[in-house]
């Protein structure tokens, strides 16, 4: 830390992202991204951009919206894009927290929520998920606090039904309610057809996941028109081009892929069943996924051991230094083939440990 660091910064602690190794190669099953490419579409308009570089980008997303407004059936003016969703999620903090609206999430849930409420003064609770790791919705009800919800949640992979959702936000009219839809595409229910019915909920969405594009960064939140004029004001307060040229183009290409993409989807969620299916018959107890990774724990190897040992065999996967999910890996899905060298890669090191 230098002389010069804020003192109200005194007591931030980073949010850690996946490693991403440069030394060997290896089986990344760590970071949740898509083991499939962008579409042909997609690296024609990034090409086409990059030859506009020396232009700014259109700070109102003008042909982004327009198409995501006509896929996600909401008005454009209901849309705010932003540099990938941990973007509108730091927005979301920053427009709706303060020491009176403090936020209340999941214990275990995305890492990056409390670095967000500290990044940005704002006080949060932590309510500890039910034992079988779901949320208890009961929590939420009626609570007086801003809540943000990851749904799937993550690392769990559990999901909320559309009408556990529903009683959040009415039981908090008060309060804005963030469902933060990362993993929605691999099975749950959206709560994007409730925003016209409630002002204060928001829901926010990736391109990194389902639509292959997490190196191009690209996010987005869909909510009324008044949260998302408040948190256009917060994006025109910090980085009015907050979505570079390349990048828009790429997720207007991605949207009219959407049939490629919703394909791959479907091809990760078999290969996830497949996947959790072989594990349990190894011995592991797996969550019911509803994203694009399991999470799964060993009866023979405890879950750092085990994610140790995968990596020395060029396999990664993500282990969270937290007791409550400390037995347990996150194991992103990827192709078949991944899958299959991950099991047979499992399956050697609980054999190792046999003899
Ligand atoms: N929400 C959740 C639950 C996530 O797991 C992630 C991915 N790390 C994000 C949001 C952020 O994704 P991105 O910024 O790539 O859109």
């Amino acid at each position: 830390m230098s002389r010069f660091f804020s003192e109200k910064h005194n007591s931030l602690t980073a949010y850690t992202p996946g490693e991403q190794p440069k030394n060997r190669e290896y089986i990344k099953l760590n970071t949740n991204e898509s083991p499939f490419a962008p579409s042909k579409g997609v690296l024609e308009a990034v090409r086409e951009q990059a030859e506009l570089l020396n232009l700014y980008s259109d700070p109102e997303c003008t042909e982004l919206n327009k198409i995501a407004a006509s896929v996600f059936g909401v008005d454009t003016d209901r849309i705010l894009m932003t540099n990938g969703s941990d973007e509108i999620l730091n927005f979301a903090f920053m427009a709706f927290g303060d020491k009176y609206h403090p936020f209340a999430f999941p214990d275990i849930t995305y890492g990056f929520y409390p670095v967000f409420a500290k990044l940005n003064g704002v006080p949060y609770k932590e309510i500890p998920l039910k034992p079988d790791f779901s949320v208890d919705v009961a929590d939420y009800e009626n609570i007086g606090m801003n809540i943000v919800i990851a749904n799937p949640n993550a690392p769990t992979g559990l999901i909320l039904s559309l009408s556990e959702v529903e009683r959040i936000v009415v039981t908090n009219p008060d309060n804005v309610v963030i469902i933060d839809e990362a993993y929605i595409d691999f099975g749950g229910e959206s709560a994007i057809r409730l925003t016209d019915r409630y002002d204060n909920l928001l829901v926010t969405r990736t391109f990194s996941k389902s639509y292959s594009l997490a190196g191009a960064r690209l996010g987005f939140g869909i909510g009324a028109k008044s949260l998302i004029a408040d948190l256009n004001t917060i994006k025109y307060s910090t980085n009015p081009y907050n979505v570079n040229r390349m990048t828009m183009a790429a997720g207007v290409a991605a949207l009219k892929d959407n049939g490629y993409y919703m394909n791959n989807c479907k091809t990760i969620i078999e290969n996830r069943e497949w996947t959790s299916k072989e594990l349990k018959k190894l011995g592991f107890t797996v969550t019911d996924s509803m994203t694009n990774f399991i999470f799964a724990k060993s009866d023979k190897i405890g879950g750092k051991e085990l994610y140790l040992s995968l990596r020395e065999k060029g396999v990664l996967v993500r282990h969270f230094d937290n007791p409550i999910i400390t037995d347990y890996n996150r194991i992103t899905v990827g192709t078949r083939a991944q899958m299959e060298t991950l099991l047979e890669t499992v399956k050697t090191i609980l054999e190792k440990g046999n003899e």
